[in-house]
């Protein structure tokens, strides 16, 4: 047997001769390396089928994860969904249960951290482990740019690609040594640019530190580095980008990206009907068709679209006398009640009517009503039964016609998802109200505190873009 040499810390070199170093089972590249992981030192590096080098410097490749992550203007253009570190450790101080009760401690945001980790796992093929660390890829959702006959479905939304961060935390303190960063599209619709970087590049930025879970990280960010496209062809299929450390013959998979299937692209029909009820006519935020298409449901691959535009005027009815009665009780009623008496009269005497009823599994439209009429602090409301099935219908009443969340969040109640903080009906995650930007939370938290991300909350999570995909209003064929 060939001796074998070992760089142990990069200083001390070790020659052992047999089989008494422990090392990690899996092959990380095919170019005759293995990872070699003592639990002690910084990584051992071990060359097979090879005679043994020549040692006469430190050449061992630092250790460091890559991850991918939004940029900070980020305004729901496209999915990008990731584990938030304060999701899964005690790093935010919560003021109050989900039922007012007082915390006052650090928690993590989510209640069930195990599940939620395996949410940004599930779909990943090529699972990794780089320095034995459990690595959490990011998920991107982009609409492939095609011509009509490679997809029908195509679109110009992300024709340009996304630009996204990258975070490098170190494990090793990272030098100017040579090393680069490698990016390795699996799909060839799926682009990335630049397809390398120099460690140079990276050291030349900050280097920043944050604490997690009582734990140091060193890092760098670097905005807006790289940039990714899906075009002339769709994802069939959830595919990766791989990210290597390489320098000399080292090279270690230390990142990834998974990047949705993006060959499936629902439709979502929106009737908009403005219900005039006497005194001012209401008024929605003007681009609130923007919002829909491109701030919002295109973060689920789906393509959501106003097709009807229309007035339901209870005014120029009030000789019915089912229409009177309500024009006169209707502020004595619930939120409730007004939404769903004006389900009822707009089936009886309304234009764009569905047979079985809006809320029907016959409708593949979601009703947006909207009215100047107000509900206390309501600033909408989504239909859901008894058996808690949500509806295809909400309504925004005055005080949320302005609020893009308000128009956002209650739709997304319509395409079946529960608040994120929702405790009943066995929700997928529950977090703590108000901590997080996602659409389908609350802007302020019990206790009484504002969400502090209340002015940007377009967050959508990857499990969420599955739950609406999957809602029976949606359209698959057309
Ligand atoms: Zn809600």
């Amino acid at each position: 047997m060939m001796s074998k040499e070992t760089y142990v810390g990069g200083d001390i070199i070790e020659t052992t001769g047999g089989n008494n170093l422990s090392y990690a089972k899996d092959v990380i590249e095919n170019i005759g390396l293995q990872v070699i992981q003592d639990g002690k030192t910084n990584g051992v590096f071990y060359g097979i089928n090879k005679d043994a080098p020549i040692i006469s410097t430190n050449i061992n490749l630092k250790k460091f994860l890559v991850h991918f992550r939004r940029p900070k203007n980020y305004d729901g253009k496209y999915g990008f969904d990731w584990l938030r570190e304060e999701y899964i450790y005690p790093m935010v101080t919560v003021t109050n249960d989900n039922n007012g009760n007082p915390i006052n401690a650090p928690t993590a945001l989510c209640k069930n951290t195990t599940a939620l980790k395996q949410e940004y796992l599930n779909g990943v093929v090529n699972n990794i482990k780089p320095y034995t660390i459990n690595y959490y890829p990011a998920w991107l959702a982009i609409f492939p740019h095609t011509t009509t006959s490679q997809f029908p479905h195509g679109s110009d939304m992300h024709e340009n690609g996304v630009n996204l961060d990258l975070q490098i935390d170190e494990i090793d303190q990272i030098i100017s040594d040579g090393t680069e960063i490698l990016f390795e599209s699996q799909n060839q619709y799926l682009k990335i640019s630049p397809k390398k970087i120099a460690i140079s590049d990276v050291i030349s930025s900050n280097r920043k530190s944050r604490n997690v879970n009582g734990r140091n990280i060193n890092y760098y960010k670097l905005e807006r580095k790289v940039n990714i496209k899906c075009t002339g062809g769709v994802l069939n299929k959830h595919e990766e980008i791989k990210v290597f450390a390489k320098l000399d013959q080292e090279k270690v998979e230390v990142g990834k990206l998974m990047v949705y299937k993006n060959n499936v692209i629902p439709k979502a029909e929106i009737v908009v009907v403005n219900v005039l009820t006497g005194g001012n006519k209401a008024q929605l935020k003007d681009d609130y068709q923007y919002l829909f298409k491109r701030q919002s449901f295109n973060q689920a691959l789906i393509r959501a679209e106003v097709k009807v535009d229309t007035e339901f005027d209870l005014n120029k009815l009030n000789t019915n006398p089912d229409i009177n009665n309500f024009l006169i009780s209707v502020n004595g009623y619930s939120a409730k009640k007004k939404l769903s008496e004006i389900i009822r009269l707009y089936e009886l005497y309304g234009k764009y009517t569905v047979p079985g009823g809006i809320n029907s599994n016959n409708t593949h439209r979601t009703y947006l009503f909207f009215t100047s009429l107000s509900s206390g602090g309501t600033r909408g409301i989504c239909s859901l039964n008894q058996n808690n099935v949500w509806g295809n219908s909400y309504l925004v009443f005055n005080i949320g016609l302005q609020n893009p969340r308000t128009i956002i969040h209650e739709c997304g109640h319509s395409f079946s998802l529960p608040h994120t903080f929702e405790q009943a009906g066995n929700p997928r995650h529950v977090f703590y109200q108000g901590y997080t930007d996602a659409y389908m939370d609350y802007d302020w938290r019990q206790g009484g505190s504002p969400n502090p991300y209340s002015s940007k909350m377009y967050s959508i999570f990857k499990w969420q873009w599955e739950i609406m995909r999957n809602d029976r209003s949606l359209i698959f064929n057309y």
